[in-house]
């Protein structure tokens, strides 16, 4: 066999790993299995990679190689769970920057630096290759920089910012089709890759909050689409493959996280970005009532009786890093003989997924975390729920309010219960800023403190009664 068939073929084993490892992403049981798969085919990709003829230095290659890795790993071990998102962006953006420079490589070759024409199909992708990749790279940089509040997370607007990011797509644009048909010199791309950075930053200035998460999936699925344009740029299958997978996967996530926040993709990508951030400083509205605050000992009679229990995780989980012990108290209540779900909504935490990874650290069973759709009937023959640090999700006001900037957004119907015990620190609000009249409301008990700590109380209780009978 020769070399281009060996990494060909190479290149097609990858391609499968990465379809069926993302297929296998689809359930948490099977999801460290598809990572796994993920990550072996990229080294196989690598590795076929190295025997390519054109590789033209080996040691720079391997020294980037290593540097790569050796930071890639170091900040992927060290990462907080809460702090995957902005991982997430940074790495996203790193991918739409090599995919730039890899384009300016190709183009500045292509045309013998700007003397002689480029035909027209491949100058026109390998442009467009640098334009999305410098989109991905300078919007990714600012994604990072607001939730690693590096600066401030709110969206930053001016008037008439449509109208000039507008003047900056159809510059980009004019670009795009003057360098495809007439060849330019180095100054003339770097100046166009320029514009698209520009246009990048000027897209997520004005996005902050709950929209954040939204535009790094935008923003991944454009990383992606450069990598499958580089990939036919360099007549890679691999890219071309893998950088379509991404570019689908990250344009279905935003679509699915739109749906789950209650908003239209077209509003997400075109309208308000700003406006629903509005949401996260907004006034909170007057609740009638009052809020009762009770001891562990006093939830305690009442959990301690409980036949049903559902458990719902929200991002002050997360924050208390309290799921060992939510995970032993579920099992001291089981041992009892109650029954124990965790209702898990899709945008709990801070990112897709966010509770069912965190609850996997604790080796919760699987076939005893339930999806919304399938859970929220089942409140209203629950004897007890728990709300552990979940605040927006578990918000009736969504249901009832009009008015709430959270209305419409489907949420867990955990006022049906019985009773609910809800653990937080405060009476602060979630992330959308807004009041929870489920803390007001008659069959409510209010636990303040840590999650964790109390959690950990309860545990402590728990086994001293369970040792008493
Ligand atoms: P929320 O952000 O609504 O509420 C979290 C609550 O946790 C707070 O009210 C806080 O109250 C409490 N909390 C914080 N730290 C602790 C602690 N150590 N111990 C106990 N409680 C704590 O979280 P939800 O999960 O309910 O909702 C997620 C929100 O994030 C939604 O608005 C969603 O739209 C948004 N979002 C989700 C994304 C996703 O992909 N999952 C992406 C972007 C936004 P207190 O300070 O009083 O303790």
């Amino acid at each position: 066999m020769n070399s281009a068939n060996f990494i060909n073929l190479a290149y097609l084993v990858t391609s499968i790993l990465f379809i069926v490892g993302l297929k296998r992403m689809g359930s948490p049981a099977t999801a460290r299995q598809g990572n796994q798969m993920g990550a072996v085919g990229m080294l196989i990709a690598v590795v076929a990679t190295l025997f390519d003829r054109q590789i033209v230095s080996y040691p720079v290659l391997i020294a980037g190689m290593v540097v790569g890795a050796v930071l890639g790993y170091v900040s992927a071990k060290r990462v907080q769970m809460t702090a995957m998102p902005q991982m997430v962006a940074i790495f996203n953006g790193t991918g739409g920057g090599a995919a730039a420079l890899v384009a300016a490589s190709e183009y500045l070759h292509g045309t013998g630096f700007g003397t002689h024409m480029m035909p027209y199909g491949a100058g026109f992708t390998t442009l467009l290759t640098a334009l999305i990749g410098g989109i991905s790279f300078s919007g990714s940089v600012i994604a990072f920089a607001k939730l690693q509040e590096l600066m401030t997370g709110r969206p930053i607007t001016y008037p008439g910012q449509q109208f000039v990011n507008g003047l900056v797509a159809l510059a980009m644009v004019g670009g795009l089709v003057w360098l495809t048909m007439t060849p330019q010199p180095v100054w003339v791309l770097v100046a166009f890759i320029g514009i698209a950075m520009v246009l990048g930053v000027g897209v997520v200035l004005p996005i902050g909050g709950a929209d954040m998460p939204v535009i790094i999936a935008v923003l991944n699925s454009l990383t992606g689409m450069a990598a499958a344009t580089s990939g036919f740029v360099l007549s890679n299958n691999a890219l071309i493959i893998a950088g379509a997978l991404v570019g689908a996967s990250g344009t279905l996530l935003t679509i699915l996280m739109s749906k789950a926040m209650n908003r239209s993709l077209g509003n997400v990508l075109f309208g308000s970005f700003g406006a629903a951030t509005v949401i996260a400083g907004g006034a909170a509205q007057e609740v009638k009532g009052s809020v009762k605050e009770f001891s562990v000992d006093d939830a305690m009679t009442v959990l301690e009786n409980a036949q049903s229990v559902i458990i719902v995780p929200g991002y002050g989980l997360a924050v208390a890093r309290a799921q060992h012990a939510c995970r032993e108290l579920a099992d001291l209540l089981q041992d009892r003989g109650a029954e124990v779900r965790y209702a898990i909504h899709p945008v709990a935490g801070r990112m897709p997924g966010h509770m069912n990874v965190l609850l996997a650290e604790a080796d919760v069973p699987y076939d005893q975390l339930m999806d919304l759709e399938d859970i929220n009937a089942d409140f209203a023959k629950t004897d007890v729920v728990l709300v552990l640090g979940a605040n927006d999700v578990v918000n009736p006001a969504a249901k009832t309010n009009p008015a709430s900037p959270i209305y419409g957004m489907p949420v867990l119907n955990v006022e049906h219960a019985r009773n609910v015990i809800v653990i937080k620190r405060s009476m602060n609000a979630g992330f959308a800023g807004i009041e929870n009249e489920l803390f007001y409301m008659e069959n409510t008990m209010m636990v303040f403190g840590d999650a964790k700590k109390m959690l950990e109380q309860f545990v402590r209780e728990l086994k001293g009664s369970t040792a008493v009978h």
